[in-house]
């Protein structure tokens, strides 16, 4: 809804302004939508094919415009064959879904959040507190496993992440586990050894079962805009991401950051968070999304 009076409101406004189509507001329209974290390379993309556009077929009202502006950010968020949006999970057999992502950005929650829908599926749920860098971590993970009725496999504060993780795949394959959610650490001030303890936990799965992990979920908070666009970088680059978890849509006007990852990145955003309950997780829909924007 943030981004939507954002972008809607904004993009209305300057349509209602301008009416005749002209080099200001092209330039306007580019503001918005960089004030909406869309992402500077892709407004560039975006603004010259709507200026070949206007040329193309002559369009002179600015209201002609809004409705190709909507289709090019849908097909910005759709046009990818590299992946779905849909998540890796089969049945009859053992699904490892590794969460990595810096503190703070929801990590936690979002495992907690997608234990319950899993187990609203009819799904048996293990969850692995593998960030034993902080002892919040394992006992807020703790809290979500009360809370939705899960079990979480967990060691003490300081323990081996890649110890965890085996312990948990044995206590997920002996209790015929459908998903087991592995938490991992989130520290960036050294990045160096959180990659190589997330290698390491990379190694215990693909020995324990084939082609595990079978998802890696990269956790962005929204709010944090071009921020979380940067820490796609570093984690897409090393951690073998597989699909993007955008938290916190709920309390940002800066949606358009959705648009940037897909775009720049090529990673598929798959789901996004839109509160802090265990209800409060959805499946991403990029038509449902830009149509939210301009509809
Ligand atoms: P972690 O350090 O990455 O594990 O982050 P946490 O899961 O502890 O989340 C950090 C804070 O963000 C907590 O206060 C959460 O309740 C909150 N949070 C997580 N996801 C969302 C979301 O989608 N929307 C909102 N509004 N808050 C969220």
């Amino acid at each position: 809804a943030k981004t939507r009076d954002l972008l809607v409101e904004k993009v209305e406004d300057l349509v209602r302004r301008y009416k005749k189509l002209d080099e200001n507001f092209f330039e306007e329209l580019e503001e918005i939508l960089i004030a909406a974290d869309v992402g500077v390379n892709t407004v560039m993309e975006l603004i010259d094919e709507l200026r070949s556009e206007v040329r193309k077929h002559k369009i002179e009202n600015a209201l002609d415009l809004q409705p190709i502006l909507s289709e090019k950010l849908v097909n910005l968020l759709k046009n990818d064959n590299t992946a779905s949006t849909e998540l890796n999970v089969e049945t009859g057999r053992l699904n490892v879904i590794l969460f990595v992502g810096v503190n703070g950005v929801g990590k936690t929650t979002t495992i907690g959040k997608m234990a319950h829908m899993f187990k609203q599926q009819g799904k048996k749920v293990i969850m692995a507190a593998g960030d034993t860098f902080r002892a919040a971590a394992i006992e807020q993970l703790e809290v979500w496993g009360d809370r939705v009725g899960v079990e979480v496999i967990k060691h003490s504060q300081g323990a081996d992440p890649a110890a965890v993780i085996f312990d948990a795949v044995h206590a997920a394959k002996s209790r015929g586990a459908d998903i087991l959610l592995c938490d991992t650490a989130g520290r960036l001030q050294n990045k160096v050894n959180l990659m190589e303890e997330l290698n390491k936990v990379y190694r215990v799965l693909q020995r324990e079962i084939p082609n595990a992990p079978h998802e890696v979920l990269l956790v962005l908070d929204a709010t944090t805009g071009q921020n979380a666009l940067s820490q796609a970088k570093t984690f897409g680059q090393s951690a073998g991401v597989t699909g993007i978890v955008l938290t916190k849509l709920d309390g940002t006007a800066k949606g358009g950051i959705v648009i940037a990852i897909r775009n720049e990145l090529q990673i598929p955003v798959k789901y996004v968070g839109l509160g802090e309950k265990m209800d409060d997780l959805q499946p991403f829909d990029p038509e449902q999304f830009v149509h939210a924007l301009f509809a």
